[in-house]
């Protein structure tokens, strides 16, 4: 539905006639409904770890102080819900800082493959615990392929990606991560490419997983730490950087997360 105000303004000294003027307000209300969204969804993701801290402690206080593997339990509880806060509000705070534009980014020419590799030094420990192989494949014939881009923004980018990558295939699977140069328009831009062999995401959900605290199953991302933020900044920095990221993928047979960003 549709609202228009109209303004009718007569044209002075002009034989009957008149200009109308529409003004759509479709676009106000929407931005005014995703910020409504978007408070009552902080405060429910901010709700759900601050009750369980508030249980574990009064469950303390009442006794279980006491009993050394009920402490540690509980204990452990507070504990891992303090780390998701903190995760919570440390994205929520980039998102809010790309957004606002507040902190100008450093554009500058990025080695891809030195990002690549801070962002495998990073996550290495974890595929490994998990049996994941996690291997590059380089452009043939251009190692120093480099994108226009801040080099903090693009290792946060990486790092969402394959974080969820190993986050959503189970042990003995897959993460691969590849670039290339390609030409977009007659532009020369950079393709980054984060293919994984989990469960992949269903066709109906694909273009849903870069909203705000979307979640395909929220029981799970919430187990394995996620905060249903990160591929919004994924797509918010790459938006920033001139480029944009888009996924595919097929039932059973894993997620491909491709980033496309200017090159240098
Ligand atoms: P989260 O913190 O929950 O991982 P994200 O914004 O990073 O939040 O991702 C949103 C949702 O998209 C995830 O909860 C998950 O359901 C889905 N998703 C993201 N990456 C993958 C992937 N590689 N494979 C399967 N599902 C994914």
């Amino acid at each position: 539905e549709r609202i228009l105000s109209v303004q009718v303004t007569p044209l002075v000294g002009e034989p009957a006639g008149a200009v109308v003027v529409l003004h759509d307000t479709t676009e106000l209300r929407r931005l005014e409904n995703l910020r409504r969204d978007f408070v009552a969804n902080v405060s429910h993701e901010l709700k759900t770890p601050l009750s369980t801290i508030k249980a574990n402690a009064e469950t303390l206080l009442l006794g279980a102080v006491d009993d050394k593997v009920h402490r540690t339990k509980f204990l452990e509880g507070i504990g891992a819900q303090s780390e998701r806060l903190e995760a919570l509000i440390q994205d929520m705070l980039t998102l809010a800082r790309i957004e606002s534009a507040q902190q100008p980014f450093d554009i500058a020419s990025v080695l891809v493959a030195q990002a690549v590799a801070s962002c495998l030094l990073d996550y290495r420990p974890r595929a490994e615990a998990k049996e994941i192989a996690l291997t590059t494949v380089e452009p043939a014939g251009s190692p120093n392929l480099k994108v226009r881009a801040d080099r903090n923004g693009l290792q946060v980018i990486l790092s969402n990606l394959v974080d969820n990558a190993i986050k959503y295939t189970p042990s003995g699977g897959q993460v691969r991560i590849a670039w290339e140069s390609v030409a977009v328009n007659d532009v020369a831009m950079v393709r980054i490419e984060v293919a994984d062999t989990g469960n992949g995401i269903p066709e109906e959900k694909l273009a849903r997983v870069f909203e705000r605290f979307y979640r395909i199953d929220e029981a799970r991302s919430r187990e394995l730490g996620g905060t249903g933020l990160g591929l919004s900044i994924v797509k918010h920095l790459t938006q920033s950087f001139g480029g944009d990221v888009a996924v595919t993928s097929r039932p059973n047979e894993g997620a491909v997360f491709v980033v496309t960003l200017p090159g240098a």
